[in-house]
Order: C-alpha cells, then structure tokens, then sequence
C-alpha cells in the first residue's frame, strides 16, 4: 500500500494559524501510512515568562512532543513525519530538518520523513516510497 501523503492545504493552514515567525514558516505533521493525521505543529517564537530570553521552537520539536504525549509510538502501527517550509515571498522551500530536528525524528523512531523541496516537490528522506510531485497553492 502506498504511503498517503498529507495534503500541503493542511500545512498552510497549520502555518496561518500557528507559526509566528517572520522570516519562514515551518509546519511538521505527523500521520499513518494510510493517511489519518496524528498531530502537527508549527515553528514559533517563544519568550521566557520575564520576558528575557526568546527563541524559536522547530515545528519538528513541538511535533515530537505532541507525539510524546499522545502516546503515538503505542496507538499508531506507522508514524510518518512530513515537513513543509513557506515563504509568502517564494512559496513552498527546502524543508529538509536540521541536524537537532533529525535526532529528535531519529529518537522517536519514526517510519519516514518527507519535506518539501525548492521545486515545490516532496522529498522521501528515506528514500523508500516515491517521490510525489505536488501543485502550490
Ligand atoms: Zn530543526
């Protein structure tokens, strides 16, 4: 059975709402083989409750969380992790997570990870399912 891909609607949807960020907007959602969304998550800028510190979350690191929480791991027989980055100016970008974010991924023991690419396409890191070409809105 191939792997159903989230549609990219739902990450600009996600982004609209959630990520605060001015330079890039990241979204990261989590969701079976066959499609059903587990969690997703958006970049944000965050600041300490005094106000002293800001800094931003990856949309990867609140995602993991969330799975934490929701017990996936146990729940879901497949976890799957796509990325979409956008910008307003150029449209959707290179998501590829950073090294920080791969480990967090790693650690969770996820199935695959997608992200968009420069080109508008989706990428399988993993290498193991086909590449989906995909329209930006
Ligand atoms: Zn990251």
């Amino acid at each position: 059975m191939p792997i159903k891909l989230p549609s990219l609607d739902l990450c600009f949807d996600r982004i609209s709402k959630e990520s605060n960020t001015h330079s890039f907007h990241l979204c990261a959602v989590a969701f079976t083989r066959s499609g059903h969304i587990i969690a997703s998550s958006a970049n944000r800028q965050l600041t300490r409750a005094d106000g002293a510190k800001k800094w931003t979350e990856h949309a990867e690191e609140g995602l993991v969380r969330k799975l934490h929480n929701l017990k996936a791991r146990q729940r879901f027989r497949t976890v799957y992790v796509l990325v979409a980055r956008w910008s307003d100016a150029q449209g959707w970008l290179m998501a590829k997570p950073c090294g920080d974010c791969w480990r967090r991924l790693n650690n969770y023991d996820v199935d695959g990870v997608f992200y968009t690419n420069a080109d508008g396409d989706i990428e399988d890191a993993f290498r193991f399912g086909t590449i989906t070409s995909i329209q930006t809105p």
